[in-house]
This record gives structure tokens, sequence and C-alpha cells, in this order.
């Protein structure tokens, strides 16, 4: 176990304003925000892991994409609102960053999100219509001037094929990581917090009582007037076992990427079919490696809660929570012909020695028609678990981020974009904090620094 803490010296306390489950992007911008922004006065971060940000806010396991809801065509109208809110909070904090940082927790790029067939290509003119407004730097572009902004889209593709796209110059490229321990520095230099952070320690479970929740770890006890979860998708897990979201159930949704060498300027979305809840296979710079193109995910549906980790099926099992109204989510989703159409297709990617070939061909030579097999490496232990929400009132599988606030306690459950939403979060919770435990929250701070505030 290591312990590090704003008060370097002094003994660690047992009891804390605030206890935040997970060190990843959620858990830190909340830490942040709570030391920026309001006068709570003591906070304790819990991670399993002995560092920051070893999940999916690590730049292996997600697409370093910070989503605006131009390019992403499952969004609706008020999700791409929102997230482009989200978003402008994370350039507004990136921008105080010294530029030396900086430049490796962020770098702009252009996006486009390409169209190649006539279904597809009224697909976005339909998005266009509905959403243009709020994107003034969101373009369309023919077949000739997609030749010129990404050579490779166009170079080799068949003549008769018509292609379109929706090209912004306006894209970033993330590394969530570096972002995520950018937030916990930060919150530690604000001295007036007493602010630990305790690794290589698993939340086991949560009780009531005293002045507020116990919270029992493999090292020990802690008491907080309040727990957060910023656990991923264990934060579901941790809300079941104390009997609330009994309605949620979770498909881990696990992908692969392929390496190829830098073929693209910028990013390269595809128009995503149905109203499935995440993203088509695209094609990415990657902010670690200049020299190489990242393409995928594609899709899996793994038993674990962390990828590579079948000791973590139990806890997916106990998570699923397989009961009569998970089957009958279950069914309906899984007869959704977009899903079965989906499933089929990355069947085939997972299989030996043919797979690679079945990706290039459906997949990654859509977007550049002149890569070769020999051109794409399997990118391994790339990837995380994208954990979708299945509503089972609804019978569905539900679009992004999911939040419940109860008694002091709040769990996040984060999906992408959950990395780009990390301020948009911090700041709802901080506040949620600051009111149930009586402390201040300063408004005008928080909307100084990061911008208009979208609050729910
Ligand atoms: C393939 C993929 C692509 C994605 N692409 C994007 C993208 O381009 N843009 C975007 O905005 N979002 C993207 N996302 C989503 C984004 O990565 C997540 O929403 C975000 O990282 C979630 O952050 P988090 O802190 O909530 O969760 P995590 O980063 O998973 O952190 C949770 C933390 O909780 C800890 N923890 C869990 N249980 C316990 C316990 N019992 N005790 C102590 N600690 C515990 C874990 O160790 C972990 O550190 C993508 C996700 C995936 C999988």
């Amino acid at each position: 176990m290591s312990v590090s803490s704003s008060n370097p010296g002094e003994q660690m306390n047992r009891s804390y304003d605030a206890i935040i489950v997970g060190g990843g992007i959620t858990g830190t911008s909340l830490l942040y925000a709570l030391s920026a922004y309001t006068d709570v006065k003591s906070a304790l971060l819990i991670e399993k892991y002995s560092d920051y940000a070893q999940l999916n806010s690590n730049s292996r396991n997600n697409a370093q994409t910070l989503h605006f809801g131009d390019i992403e065509t499952n969004y609706s109208k008020e999700k791409a609102i929102s997230t482009k809110a989200a978003a402008k909070m994370v350039l507004r904090y990136c921008s105080t960053i010294p530029a030396a940082q900086r430049n490796g927790i962020i770098q702009k790029c252009q996006k486009m999100v390409l169209a190649v067939d006539d279904f597809e290509i009224e697909s976005i003119e339909k998005i266009y219509q509905n959403i243009g407004g709020i994107f003034p730097e969101l373009r369309r572009v023919q077949h000739k001037e997609i030749a010129k902004l990404e050579p490779n889209v166009v170079k080799g593709r068949d003549r008769g094929q018509k292609i379109a796209a929706l090209y912004s110059p306006d894209g970033y490229m993330m590394d969530f990581g570096l972002l995520t321990r950018n937030f916990a520095m930060a919150a530690k230099r604000r001295k007036r917090v007493r602010i630990d952070a305790m690794f290589d320690t698993v939340a086991k479970h949560v009780s009531e009582g005293g002045e507020g929740y116990t919270l029992h770890t493999s090292n020990g006890s802690f008491t907080g007037k309040a727990v957060v979860f910023a656990a991923g998708t264990y934060s579901l897990y941790f809300a079941k076992s104390l009997g609330y979201e009994k309605n949620l159930s979770i498909l881990s949704v696990g992908g692969n990427f392929y390496y190829t060498p830098r073929v693209l300027r910028g990013k390269v979305y595809r128009v995503q079919r149905g109203h499935i809840p995440f993203a088509a296979v695209h094609g990415d710079p990657e902010i670690t490696n200049p020299d190489v193109t990242r393409f995928g995910p594609t899709v899996s549906l793994p038993m674990e809660l962390e990828r590579h980790h079948p000791g973590t099926m139990l806890d997916y099992v106990r998570t699923f929570d397989f009961d009569m109204p998970t089957a009958a989510s279950l069914k309906r989703i899984m007869l959704d012909r977009d899903i079965l159409s989906i499933l089929s297709r990355n069947i085939l990617y997972d299989l030996p020695l043919v797979g690679k070939g079945e990706f290039l061909k459906r997949e990654a030579s859509l977007i550049v028609p002149s890569l070769k097999p020999s051109d794409l490496t399997f990118a391994k232990d790339i990837g995380g678990i994208r954990p979708q929400i299945i509503d089972e009132n609804k019978r569905s599988l539900v679009l992004g981020e999911a939040k419940l606030k109860e008694s002091g306690l709040i769990f996040n459950i984060t999906p992408s974009p959950g990395a780009t939403s990390c301020l948009a979060n911090a700041v709802e919770d901080a506040r949620y904090l600051s009111e149930y435990l009586g402390c201040r929250f300063d408004d005008a701070k928080a909307e100084k620094e990061l911008g208009p505030i979208n609050y729910k």
C-alpha cells in the first residue's frame, strides 16, 4: 500500500468529509473540483492499483478523443449539446496547464465522419441538418475536398464509390491518463483541503453508521460523511450491493485495435448504424506515438469487468445480476437487427488466421482503401471494457453515462464519453456534496475558470 498526501508527514485521518473510490479521471476530476470550488475540508481517494488511471482512463484503453457530438452519429441533439459543453470545460481547464505539459495531454487535430454509401450519405446529411447550427466549424465535404484533407481516404478507392463527410478542423486527441494525474496534482497543490490518496487498496463494501458511512477496504476502515463511487463499472456493483439501481444491468463490450503506420492526418469516424450506443470502428492518430494510426475498436462481449482479467468474472456476474427482466432485456437487445449484424461481423475478427484479413476487408479498408494486411499489427493489451448500461425497464442499452445520487452516496457509471464528461460530472458531484455536507460551492469561480456550466 502507498499513500500520497497533500499534508506529507502528518498522520493519515480515519475520517473524512468525502471518500472517493476510484483513481481514474472521474475520481481525480472530482478531487480537483472539491479542492478548487468548495470549502469541503478533507477527502480521501481509494485506488486498488498502484497508480492513477490504470483502467479505462489510461490512454492505452480508450480512443483518446475529446468528444463534442459533431461527428458522433449515434448522439441525439441534446446529447451533442451537453457533450459539447462538457468538452469545452476540459478545453478551458487544459488551457491553464503550462505549455510544456499541455502538449502531452491535448493536441489539436482535424476530424471527420466518413460516409461510404448512399444510406450513410443520407444519414450524415440529416445529422448536419439537425446539429449543424450548434457546430459552426462543421462542414459538408465531398470527394475532391476529402482527397485534399485526408489523401489516404481517397487513394486507391473504387472511382465509382460515392463518399462524403462532415469535417471539422476542431478535433482534439487527449491523453486522459495524464489529465487524470494532472487533476490529482492540481487538487493537492490547493493546500486548503486535506487530500489523501491510498493506492493498492481495494474498497470491499460500505455500511451506514456513525457520522455517515464506513468504507471497509483491504487496508482498514475509513469513515466518510459522503462516499462517491468513481469506480467505472464497479460503481454499479456497489450500487446494487446497497439495493440501488436494481433495474440496471451491464453489458461488458470489449474490443481490439490494430496499428498501422501513420496513414491519417486526423480522426476519421464511420457512421454508426441504428441506435447502437457505442462508436463504429474509426481511425485515430495517437497522442502518445505520432508515427502510427490506430484502427478499432472491434466488438466482443467478454464476461469480465476488466479486460484480459478473468479474475473479474465473478464481479461481472454479480453486477450483471441475471434475472427475468435481464433475460427479457437481453433477448430484445440481441435480436436487434443492427446489433446482430455487428456481433456476427465481429465474431469473424476474432478468428485465428483470417481475423485480421476480415477486419481489413470489412472495416479498416473502408476508411483507408490502400491498406494491405502487412500494414496491420494487432495492438496487444490495448482497449478497455465499454460498460454499456442495460435499462431493464426500457429493455434497451443506454447511451452514455449513468449517475445516482442518494443520501450522500454517488455512483458514477462511465461508458464513453465519460472521459470527456469528467469536469461536467465533477462539478455536478461537487455541488451535490457541498449541499449535502452543508458547505459552499463557488459557482462564480467555477464558471470563471471552466466557462458556462450546463447545470442539470
Ligand atoms: C475502448 C474505449 C474507448 C473509449 N474512448 C473514449 C474516448 O475517445 N473519449 C472519451 O471521452 N471516453 C472514451 N471512453 C470512455 C472513457 O475511457 C471512460 O468513460 C473513462 O475513462 C471513465 O473514467 P472513470 O474514472 O470513471 O473509470 P476508470 O478509468 O475505469 O477508473 C475507475 C477506477 O476505479 C478503480 N476501482 C474499481 N473498483 C475499485 C475498488 N473496489 N476499490 C478501489 N478502486 C477501485 C479502478 O482501479 C480504476 O482506477 C472509452 C472507453 C473504452 C473502453
